[in-house]
């Protein structure tokens, strides 16, 4: 799932870098062609910092908010993920924000929960929660 690709600057010229969802689960790969072959590294969960950064900018950022009626199963799929109690209520009511592939991995967490969200980009990360933006970015 997601399919989209950053480039990084890597070793010798650039990577791509694409996070996606495989069995429930998140994995990440960069893929360099280096001298005679193509380098590939790939882990698992969420990408690394600097990765993560360069898929946010250049594939975008995605958001889940959540439905005000299935709060106890939402928090439920929260604290799975790791979320503080502390913090529940604050993301409860702001949603969450990431990578195209980390928030449908959310959204099947939830489905599977009987709840039902949709996976939206955010046009500026920097204003969760606001639906239109006063910067519109240039269409590549
Ligand atoms: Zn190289």
């Amino acid at each position: 799932m997601g399919g989209a690709e950053a480039v990084v600057s890597y070793h010798c010229g650039t990577a791509t870098v694409s996070d996606y969802v495989v069995g429930g689960r998140l994995r990440w790969e960069v893929s360099h062609g280096c001298g005679d072959g193509v380098e590939l590294v790939c882990g698992r969960g969420e990408l690394p910092a600097d990765l993560r950064a360069a898929v946010l900018a250049q594939c975008g950022t995605f958001g889940v908010r959540f439905p005000a009626g299935d709060r106890v199963a939402v928090m439920r799929v929260l604290r799975g993920r790791g979320v503080p109690v502390g913090e529940l209520r604050s993301v409860l009511a702001q949603g969450v924000t990431g990578t195209e592939a980390e928030m449908v991995l959310l959204a099947g967490q939830l489905a599977a929960a009987g709840v039902a969200v949709v996976v939206s980009r955010r046009e500026d990360p920097d204003l969760p929660g606001v639906g239109g933006s006063q910067r519109r970015p240039t269409p590549p």
